[in-house]
């Protein structure tokens, strides 16, 4: 099925190549082509080239991608940071308000997204309305950092690179065009390719690369500075785990206490994890979900008893582990996908540990971009570049649409 076409991670089902767009920018002299990388990918790619699961070769990505032609290669992660610094707003807006409903859910999953458009489409107000990190990224990308340094927004080329095939249809989604509104170019796209972490091993093997003796190399300014809660964007409970470093942050103005870092109740494989948190006055009830069966089940639940205001946020990933886990990672046979999956998890834990700052809101980059371009978070602005909308998508049910829980055979 359509769902599982897009995060099927052991690759039953042929996924579309994208690779000869990007080889067509790069070769074309008149286009300017930015990379994006997502957090997961740096701990996934390396296992394409022999090394040990959960190898972090961040370093080597980027020294690759600039080896292949890149004009400028940024870090998904800050785009991470992005998302974090307006999600966990909203989601102080809605615990104040009597108006938006709660829980908040995630939507940086397309996966889930389309998943909630098509199955539960009532509850779409509760979706966070923050565009994920590569699409908000990709936003800041073609307007900010091309206008303050005077590219052609029509020559710039974005591709991401992401451990995931549902990103190939985000990118797609027509409302995901804020640049073409602030340049007034309306063809234009954010984002214009989405690769996998395949493909781009594929791509470093067809050019002859060797990847393992390639020199490390840096992200470009200026997003190229990302913070722990970032980096564990690619691990389900690590948006969660974000999210609360810096709501805490927004709700008592103080920074979170050390015993939020680690936040181990939503960290693991588990496809469920609650938690309660405490911020100042506030003591707030989470989940953080991995795998759309799981879902499933504990919306069901959720909607039966009548206890959906017990929670305050929910994050939905796809993926079984989250996007470490993603169908456009290197693949993994059957009986080593735990193993492989905590390798890959552990890494980005490590590089949050390795971090300077922990909490998206005390990233430096974030700061200027915040004081230079975007004012606050939610103000108009961000509301305009970083926010979405969502669409009911119930009628692709067809006859399926009018199937109670207990009629519908695909119901688990
Ligand atoms: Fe893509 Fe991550 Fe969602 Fe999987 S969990 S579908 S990799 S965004």
């Amino acid at each position: 099925c359509g769902q599982c076409a897009a995060v099927c991670p052991f690759g039953a089902i042929t996924e579309v190549s994208d690779l000869d767009k990007v080889k067509a920018a790069i070769k074309d002299p008149d286009k300017i082509v930015m990379f994006q990388t997502a957090p997961a990918v740096r701990v996934g790619l390396g296992e394409a080239f022999g090394m040990e699961p959960g190898a972090f070769v961040q370093g080597k990505m980027v020294g690759a991608l600039r080896a292949l032609g890149a004009d400028y290669v940024f870090d998904t992660d800050f785009g991470a940071d992005m998302t974090i610094m307006e999600e966990a707003m909203e989601l102080l807006h809605r615990l104040q308000s009597e108006e938006i409903p709660i829980p908040q859910f995630t939507s940086c999953c397309p996966a889930w997204v389309e998943f909630l458009e098509t199955f539960y489409p009532d509850l779409i107000p509760h979706l966070s309305s923050t565009k994920s990190p590569i699409s908000i990224m990709s936003a800041a990308m073609k307007t900010w950092f091309v206008k303050n340094n005077n590219l052609d927004p029509k020559k710039v080329v974005i591709v991401d690179v992401a451990p995931c095939t549902a990103k190939k249809a985000e990118i797609r989604r027509p409302e995901l065009n804020a640049s073409a509104d602030f340049w007034n170019i309306p063809e234009l796209r954010d984002t214009d390719i989405s690769i996998t972490t395949r493909e781009l091993a594929q791509w470093i093997q067809e050019e002859g690369l060797d990847f393992t003796g390639i020199a490390d190399s840096d992200f470009d300014k200026v997003f190229g500075e990302s913070t722990g809660g970032g980096r564990i964007f690619g691990n389900s409970g690590g948006v969660m785990e974000a999210a609360i470093r810096t709501a805490y942050y927004f709700f008592t103005g103080r920074k979170a206490p050390d015993d939020f870092i680690p936040f181990e109740p939503v960290r693991g494989l588990d496809g469920v994890k609650k938690a309660s948190v405490v911020f100042g006055h506030f003591v707030i009830h989470v989940a953080a979900i991995s795998g759309l069966g799981n879902a499933r089940k504990f919306l069901d639940e959720l909607i039966a008893a009548e206890d959906f205001e017990n929670y305050s946020f929910i994050e939905v990933m796809a993926c079984p582990g989250g996007c470490i886990g993603g169908g456009g990672q290197p693949k993994v046979k059957l009986p080593q996908v735990k193993k492989v999956q905590q390798a890959r998890m552990d890494s980005l834990y490590q590089s949050d540990v390795d971090a300077t700052y922990k909490a998206s809101w005390e990233n430096p980059e974030i700061q200027d971009l915040y004081k230079q371009f975007l004012g606050e978070p939610l103000s108009e602005r961000a509301e305009m570049m970083l926010h979405t909308y969502f669409t009911d998508r119930s009628d692709d049910l067809g006859e399926m649409k009018n199937l109670t829980p207990e009629t519908n055979p695909s119901s688990t």
